[in-house]
């Protein structure tokens, strides 16, 4: 670790027990032998010689064991309590810094290489074989063209269509969107969320191994005959694309457009291929654009400058120097600028009015905490995670002849969207629901749409 930088985790774990002996024999020098005998040899030495006395009182000595552990643990909670901000900050800046701490690294190491073997060998489970889509009852004849954009650590509680004081969606507030008030992720990180959502398993069920070993809700609708694109501008797809067509914008338009810089894209990059693609469609296709939304701490490097709407801003990665309303304004912003991604996709969709149903749905992965109880950023387990890491923006806009077509009933839309509860449960099944695919996966209670389609019986015998 002190000589080549390294660090213990289940790929350094992996390459020791991978290597060869030639290899092995390569690293072992004159200095790494000198620090097995100065930190290794001569400290167990040193143990070996210390006069150990019994102890006689075994209960008072481990009253007093227990008392250390107890003030320790009081002092940890009291110093995490009162610098919680900073420690967030620094280990979101310094992630890989977990794993220099010996002995937790290796012992990690061990489990995680232990955990990742016996779900490696898993079979992969086709689901949804039975899959095909059914000829809406009302046909037009024109390919349903639908674009999801999966939201990036964006939190319901700072859209203003949902109630939020500030004007943060300006624009979307002139679309006819409908915004489902109540809905709720299924963790509090991309990497479980993002599978857990695409997986035909409910948050309560969710088994995080599994999901990549089983189809998803994109591979059954490839399955059925839906074209499947998955564009990417945040940290991949995490499996949810393995087996479906993927762009990585982020890599294509590093050096090849304004929008890029230092390993990262404003979200209209997204949008970049989008029409040329859109013009060639001969199928069913859903597009799902992956965002980098309002991933922070570096707030104010997710929006280009015209929207900094709300000042003044949080302008470094060390959220702790800034004030909480300067924080609040830059989240703000990257929330201004979403509000813009999406208005801009649905124009674009507009302008395929002629040609395609076209339908836009926005889903972000989990929320956010900036700064409520002293907790910032998100990762906080499920159980004890604070709503603001919980609760995301749902936002489906359907073209006047998808709704047609669809038979959807606008006013039963619009009242579950307000008085119901929704989750990331609820994608797999819409999803479906949306090209009319039939399957045994398939529930209707859980497509949004499923009980406001007047003309289509979704409805399953229970
Ligand atoms: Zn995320």
């Amino acid at each position: 670790m002190a000589t080549y930088r390294i660090m213990i985790d289940r790929d350094m774990l992996q390459n020791a027990l991978d290597t060869t002996q030639a290899e092995s024999f390569t690293l072992i020098t004159p200095g790494l032998i000198i620090e097995i005998i100065l930190f290794g040899l001569l400290p167990i030495l040193l143990i070996v010689l210390v006069n150990i006395k019994p102890i006689k009182h075994w209960g008072l000595y481990l009253l007093r064991r227990l008392c250390s552990v107890i003030l320790a643990v009081l002092l940890i909670v009291l110093v995490a309590a009162l610098f919680y901000k900073n420690y967030a900050a620094f280990m979101r800046n310094n992630s890989g810094i977990i794993k220099y701490l010996t002995p937790s690294n290796y012992i990690a190491a061990i489990y995680n290489q232990y955990d990742y073997l016996k779900y490696k060998n898993l079979p992969f489970v086709e689901l949804g074989d039975d899959a095909y889509q059914e000829p809406s009852a009302n046909s037009n004849g024109q390919k349903n063209v639908m674009i999801l954009i999966v939201g990036e650590t964006a939190r319901a509680n700072n859209f203003s269509l949902g109630g939020y004081s500030k004007d943060t969606n300006a624009l979307l507030a002139k679309q006819n969107v409908t915004y489902f008030q109540n809905t709720t992720s299924c963790g509090t990180a991309t990497a479980y969320s993002l599978p857990c959502m695409f997986s035909n398993m409910t948050r309560e069920d969710y088994n995080p191994k599994l999901a990549n070993k089983q189809s998803n809700a994109l591979d059954i609708l490839q399955k059925a005959g839906v074209n499947i694109l998955w564009v990417d501008n945040d940290s991949g797809c995490k499996g949810v694309c393995d087996r479906v067509p993927t762009i990585d914008v982020t890599q294509k338009y590093q050096n090849a457009s304004k929008l890029c810089q230092e390993g990262v894209c404003y979200d209209d990059i997204l949008l970049t291929d989008l029409p040329e693609y859109l013009d060639h469609i001969q199928n069913d296709t859903l597009i799902v654009l992956h965002t980098i939304g309002s991933h922070g701490p570096t707030y104010y490097q997710r929006y280009p400058d015209e929207y900094r709407k709300f000042t003044p801003t949080c302008d470094t990665n060390e959220i702790n120097r800034c004030s909480q309303d300067a924080l609040v304004n830059t989240y703000d912003n990257t929330i201004v600028y979403t509000d813009a991604v999406i208005n801009q996709t649905i124009d674009l969709l507009k302008r395929y009015d002629n040609r395609y149903n076209t339908t836009l749905m926005y889903l972000s992965d989990h929320g956010e905490s900036l700064g409520e109880n002293n907790i910032y950023l998100h990762g906080m387990p499920y159980s004890i995670a604070p709503k603001e890491q919980t609760e995301i923006p749902l936002v489906l806009w359907l073209s006047d002849k998808y709704e047609q077509q669809q038979a959807v009933d606008r006013q039963c839309l619009d009242v579950a969207a307000k008085t119901q509860p929704f989750s990331q449960d609820n994608l797999f099944h819409s999803l479906l629901g949306m090209f009319n695919v039939k399957t045994t996966q398939y529930h209707a209670q859980l497509d949004i749409l499923g009980t406001c389609r007047t003309t289509l019986n979704h409805i399953e015998p229970k």
